[in-house]
């Protein structure tokens, strides 16, 4: 085994500068590594679709409260060219909060969770339904969502029944993080409750998104998490552009601001649509970017 302080003053010398010359080429790749990764949010300006944009999936939750202000969130969206966004929030107090000074930019939706930890078990909780129905009173809501359903035998509990009568109720959009499977089981239950499919199923090929569009005039598609499924390298991968120009009355774009490090790199993601919507004919880029989302949730 080698014990350097054995050696010396040279031998504690050369270690030290050994330290040195390690730190140094520590401090010089997270530089490199801190440009590499800055690079991708620099998006190619010629030819991104420029017009405004009505984000349909953003969320000012607790944990965003002390790092961006009301007013904050407004200049991102200001510095995006986001005129109008769906807003949901853990808790639902969040989005009153920025509603509060911006009513006519931004519509809420109804977050039925309270906590982060709320969301694997709303859909079988009795405190929630209370929950939702008070907060139902004191905002205008128009969907109901954006929420987690992992299995079809979620939609079969009965505080889903009650949800659902809400909805029909009170004509609120269910926006729902959900597999096509789960939708499906939705509309053999509720043909006429509308849903507007969260990441368009976050992880459904380009074929069982067309189907279900195809099947359900009720369903629309929102596509925050898949700008990188429809940019294929330089160019909208083929069977996205099909999906997207003959169902292009069906999609809108959003950002989901999750966590904080989304709201960090909120023009970005915006961006990053802005990219694919400009390799579409404008016609039908102008209804996925704002159109769209305006009929769906009008003001
Ligand atoms: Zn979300």
């Amino acid at each position: 085994m080698f014990f350097p302080f054995h050696h010396g003053p040279v031998r504690v010398g050369l270690v030290l500068a050994t330290v040195l010359n390690t730190v140094m080429r520590t401090v010089i790749l997270t530089m490199v590594l801190f440009v590499v990764a800055s690079l991708p949010l620099a998006i190619a300006k010629d030819g991104n679709y420029k017009g405004p944009v009505f984000d349909t999936h953003l969320h000012y939750s607790k944990q965003a409260w002390p790092v961006y202000s009301p007013k904050d969130v407004l200049e991102k969206m200001d510095r995006a060219n986001v005129k109008s966004a769906l807003v949901s929030s853990t808790p639902d107090s969040g989005t009153a909060d920025l509603l509060a000074i911006a009513p006519q930019r931004l519509v809420p939706g109804l977050r039925p969770y309270r906590t982060p930890s709320e969301k694997v078990r709303w859909y079988k909780s009795q405190n929630l339904v209370t929950y939702s129905k008070a907060r139902l009173k004191t905002l205008r809501h128009r969907a109901f969502g954006e929420v987690i359903l992992w299995f079809a035998r979620d939609l079969e509990t009965p505080q889903m029944s009650q949800y659902f009568d809400l909805a029909a109720e009170q004509k609120l959009v269910m926006h729902l993080h959900t597999s096509s499977r789960v939708i499906e089981a939705l509309f053999k239950k509720r043909p006429g409750l509308k849903v507007l499919w969260a990441h368009a199923g976050f992880d459904e090929p380009p074929e069982v998104i067309a189907r279900m569009l195809d099947q359900y005039p009720n369903l629309s598609a929102e596509l925050s998490y898949r700008a990188e499924h429809i940019m294929g390298g330089d160019d909208v991968e083929p069977e996205w552009k099909e999906l997207l120009i003959r169902h292009a009355n069906r999609f809108s774009v959003g950002s989901d601001t999750w966590e904080n490090d989304r709201w960090s790199i909120y023009k970005y993601l915006i961006d990053q649509h802005r990219e694919w919507l400009g390799k579409l004919p404008h016609k039908v880029a102008q209804k996925i970017a704002y159109e769209n989302a305006r009929t769906l949730l009008p003001e």
